[in-house]
């Protein structure tokens, strides 16, 4: 059902039609860059394309769902320049990078559970797919694309751009790319400064090497998506999602690579998703508004008020729809936190009701507009408000003052299974967090006053217990200028 609408929403953003390569959709996705905690940021692409992953396998899609992870490549400046990142978290936390990959990898996986979201089919690693990346770069350098230069070697955008048309995706002209890229120094091997790094010779300290037929070095970070892509996904495929910051330079960058080297147009509809903004501005660590998931599920940051389960965060992102700006604020998700609790609760209400012999509303219009939602570009926000539409049905039931037929009753029973559990991911927090966190914060905040009322009349003795007493229980406590703070160390 429903795949005509599905593709020729997709193709809203001005993409030509082209139909999916039905039953197999082939779906990639970029995945994290695994230096640090994930992040708020991180969790919409995710979700996103959680949604369009599970949407797709309901419309009985055999989905290939291929995410990778960035271990190499990736370095400080976007432009080619500077530390990898992993080498220099590796360098900071003086391990080794693949210690570093492992550990946030790990986390990465933890949090994404977490979040509900499925595990992709296939999940590659830039590092464990260097021979492939070598490969294309030999292609792209034999169809004249790019020149190699002191060991490294660099896409040729110019010559490129005479073929085709390169910021075709961001909707850019050569002219102005040129115009706001930084002139060259000097220093650069690269012919222009629109150029980008396809292999990079490693400097003596540079740790993450690898052997090539020009030095030994390290691939560029765009390259990994067109080389994974195409092995696990063909030459061309159907969709390929990200978060907007990607959309340039990099995905503009896996088009022209996977063109000069194959010849054809790699993906049929491109997705972005996108930002998260938090009370209106831009998260980054220069900010101090820079908040990972861990935090907000602890509540352990100074901009979050209290710890929010993660389904309230997926909630809160399934609530906009993925173009649009989401923006992150205490009492946002504490609305997201009401509005899930109401439609689980509606959920759970609806397995209770009896039916009657005969409706006295009609449901009719409530799961085409559901599907109808879905199927035009993933409209999760007009979903779920046809759902709570439908809460609205439910508890009148329930209070006696309308009545179902065992078929609406049946209906709107596999609808909500369907929709807010299969579909959009949502589930009951198993230990029901949200509450769990406000008894805990309500008894923390108890010890936290009296151990201040025995600190005023100098009962250190006991302060200290109490502080020691925590420190079994892996609860830190520490006396800051601005009151009392605690954490807790899993
Ligand atoms: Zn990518």
């Amino acid at each position: 059902m429903a795949t005509l609408e599905i593709y020729n929403s997709i193709a809203r953003e001005k993409q030509e039609f082209k139909p999916l390569n039905h039953p197999y959709v082939g779906l990639y996705v970029c995945g994290p860059t695994v230096y640090g905690e994930a992040h708020l940021g991180h969790s919409r692409p995710y979700v996103t394309f959680d949604l369009v992953y599970r949407y797709l396998t309901f419309l009985g899609y055999k989905v290939r769902y291929v995410r990778n992870i960035t271990d190499v490549g990736h370095l400080v400046n976007d432009a080619d320049e500077g530390e990898d990142k992993i080498a220099k978290q590796a360098r900071l936390e003086r391990v080794e990078p693949m210690e570093v990959v492992k550990r946030y990898a790990d986390s990465f996986h933890d949090n994404m559970d977490q979040l509900n979201t499925l595990r992709p089919s296939i999940e590659p690693i830039a590092s464990g797919h260097i021979i492939e990346q070598i490969e294309m770069i030999k292609q792209i350098l034999d169809n004249g694309y790019g020149y190699e230069k002191n060991g490294s070697v660099y896409f040729d955008v110019e010559k490129y751009n005479k073929d085709h048309h390169y910021g075709k995706l961001s909707g850019r002209k050569i002219e102005d790319i040129l115009e706001n890229t930084r002139s060259l120094d000097g220093k650069s091997d690269k012919k222009h400064s629109a150029d980008f790094a396809l292999w990079k010779k490693a400097m003596p300290e540079h740790i993450m090497r690898w052997p090539s037929p020009w030095s030994d070095g390290f691939p560029g970070w765009h390259l990994e998506c067109s080389a994974m892509s195409t092995k696990y996904l063909g030459e061309q495929f159907d969709i390929h999602g990200g978060g907007m910051d990607l959309l340039f330079p990099h995905h503009e960058c896996e088009i022209a690579q996977n063109k000069a080297s194959k010849g054809i147009e790699p993906v049929k509809y491109w997705m972005h998703n996108n930002m998260i903004t938090i009370n209106g501005q831009k998260m980054g660590k220069s900010l101090g508004n820079f908040i990972t998931l861990n935090e907000l599920f602890s509540g352990d940051h100074k901009l979050v008020e209290q710890p929010y389960a993660p389904m309230t965060i997926r909630f809160f992102i399934l609530q906009a729809h993925y173009r649009s700006t989401v923006d992150f604020s205490n009492e946002a998700l504490q609305a997201a936190q009401k509005g899930l609790k109401r439609l689980l609760a509606g959920a759970k209400t609806l397995l209770e009701l009896d039916s009657s012999d005969s409706s006295s509303v009609d449901i009719s219009n409530i799961k085409p507009a559901v599907f109808n939602a879905l199927s035009d570009d993933f409209n999760s926000p007009i979903a779920i408000a046809q759902l709570f539409d439908a809460v609205k049905i439910i508890n009148s039931v329930k209070d006696g003052k309308a009545t179902l037929s065992k078929n609406d009753l049946t209906e709107l029973q596999d609808l909500f299974n369907d929709v807010v559990f299969t579909i959009l991911g949502l589930k009951e927090e198993s230990k029901d967090n949200s509450d769990n966190n406000e008894l805990v914060n309500g008894l923390m905040e108890t010890i936290i006053d009296t151990r201040k009322e025995l600190k005023a009349r100098k009962e250190f003795e006991l302060t200290d217990q109490i502080r020691d007493n925590l420190a079994k229980h892996n609860v830190q406590i520490k006396d800051t200028r601005e009151g009392t703070i605690w954490s807790h160390e899993k």
